[in-house]
């Protein structure tokens, strides 16, 4: 079963992969979390890339949609597919629907390429169910304020309307594939999404 979590900085969703991951473990499955861009070795050079030669350095988004891809295929076909074929569940932080989101509603590339590049990337691997951690974006940008991030440079261009764009793009293509997203909201307690999130995974194991 691969499951993935999506959201804006700051939404609590390496919190909710760690304590899901704990669980299932607890349960006795095998799990493997993982996290894009990176995950490999090569997928961590590439991450070290887009983080250090962010946009506002000179990178183009169609050079970032790349970059993003290039690091997904190979995560998909080192990890995730193998993992999948032994029969772990995988969590992975941020698949394609980032993508989808931050280069194409965002950063506004159009549609067809990015769609085909994520096809392309993603190959036969489709997330079985998708969290997304929705908060408002004045939220996920007052929490990633209070917090150091590894990817300062891209933060200073990601301003109020970036935010939105993102809140509104996930919200969007949840509503257009209703039965592999579920939208949990991230500006409750802790504990409630966490059992939330914990029954919808096992209802979809
Ligand atoms: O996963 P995490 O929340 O740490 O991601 C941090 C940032 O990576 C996002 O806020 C966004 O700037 C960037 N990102 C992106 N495009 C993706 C994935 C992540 O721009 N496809």
């Amino acid at each position: 079963t691969f499951f993935t979590f999506e959201g804006p900085e700051g939404s609590g969703k390496s919190t909710q992969i760690e304590l899901l991951a704990e669980e299932l473990l607890g349960m006795g499955h095998e799990v493997v979390v993982t996290r894009e861009p990176g995950g490999t070795a090569i997928g961590e050079e590439i991450r070290h890339l887009l983080i250090h030669s962010a946009a506002g350095k000179g990178m183009t988004p169609e050079t970032e949609l790349l970059l993003f891809g290039a690091a997904r295929a190979q995560l998909v076909r080192e990890l995730i597919l193998p993992s999948l074929e032994k029969g772990c569940v995988v969590i992975c932080d941020r698949f394609l629907d980032s993508t989808t989101v931050y280069q194409g509603a965002a950063r506004s590339i159009a549609t067809d390429p990015v769609s085909f590049i994520n096809q392309f990337a993603v190959g036969p691997v489709t997330p079985d169910l998708t969290f997304i951690l929705d908060v408002p974006h004045e939220e996920s940008m007052r929490r990633v304020k209070r917090r150091a991030t590894d990817i300062p440079d891209r933060m200073e261009e990601e301003n109020s309307e970036f935010y939105k764009k993102v809140r509104d793009g996930y919200l969007l293509l949840a509503g257009s594939m209703p039965e592999r997203f579920h939208v949990v909201d991230g500006t409750r307690p802790l504990e409630i999404n966490q059992e939330e999130i914990l029954k919808t995974a096992l209802e979809n194991l």
